[in-house]
């Protein structure tokens, strides 16, 4: 019998033995539909994070994954990492003016940043720790490779043609829309780091910025900011930046604003002194 005649044959079929036919599937599916329902059932009351996860590999439906969240999600708690981004280096100076480089400036700020946090049990990561040239995106790679909690970059700023303007700002890239990012992102930061600098530093309150295009803060995948201490150009913020008690005082503002971002993702020291965080 050829397949056309097959085919025809099983069309001229009677309507009485489709009916048959089509209760017969129907019971199929549905006995087949309780015995998945049962199974997954039994698994998940006993079932151990292990399990949720072979599930999830295994690629089970949407509605199993459904199931799981809340009941068999562990979050896992994982090291705090601050990666500290002392600007320009090297060859790169930054603004200047007379001797005074920014590099320098930015370098010693954030290694007396690192050494306060150190203290506290707060793991830190530098971009750079000496004079050193270090580009742009290798600085972002850096903190996302290392799944980095916060990214503060130290920088000192200028206005060329405004010798006159001065003051602090801190500058933050807007803040994707993820529930992730509700607890502390870019922007939030910004406004713990800008407060706790104005509080220490006494300086000019520029607020913050919103700068979706610096490299820094639109690589990093974590809460990131780049705090502005003061302005190179200006001669009384320079004065500042140039005295080592207003650099060492900038440290600690920007030291405790870590700590209060910290508190407000919801960190603990561990058993050992050690700043832990829940995974997301
Ligand atoms: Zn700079």
């Amino acid at each position: 019998m050829s397949l056309k005649s097959f085919i025809k044959k099983v069309l001229r079929l009677p309507l009485r033995t489709w009916l048959i036919f089509f209760v017969f599937v129907l019971t199929v599916a549905v006995l087949i539909g309780i015995g998945v329902k049962g199974n997954r059932a039994a698994k998940e009351p006993g079932g151990s994070s292990q399990l949720t996860d072979n599930n999830n590999k295994a690629g089970t439906g949407g509605a199993g994954n459904l199931n799981g969240t809340g009941q068999n999600e562990e979050k896992k708690p994982k090291e705090v990492i601050v990666v500290i981004d002392p600007g320009h280096g090297g060859e790169d100076w930054g603004t200047y003016n007379g001797n005074l480089f920014e590099k320098d400036i930015n370098l010693d700020i954030s290694l007396q940043l690192g050494k306060i946090l150190d203290e506290l049990g707060i793991k830190i990561v530098y971009t750079r720790d000496t004079d050193v040239f270090v580009d742009l995106v290798p600085r972002s790679d850096l903190a996302n490779e290392l799944d980095a909690t916060l990214f503060i970059s130290v920088h000192s700023n200028s206005m060329e043609d405004n010798s006159e303007y001065k003051g602090t700002e801190t500058l933050y890239c807007p803040p994707p829309e993820d529930p992730k990012y509700s607890k502390m992102n870019g922007k939030k930061l910004a406004e713990i780091v800008q407060r706790e600098l104005i509080k220490a530093l006494g300086t000019v309150d520029n607020g913050i910025i919103e700068r979706p295009n610096l490299s820094v803060l639109r690589r990093t995948k974590m809460p990131a900011v780049i705090a502005e201490i003061a302005y190179i150009s200006n001669p009384s913020d320079r004065a500042k930046l140039a005295d080592a008690s207003f650099r060492k005082k900038a440290a600690k503002a920007l030291a405790n604003a870590v700590v209060k971002a910290l508190d407000e993702m919801g960190a603990v020291k561990d058993e050992n002194g050690v700043y832990i965080i829940m995974e997301e």
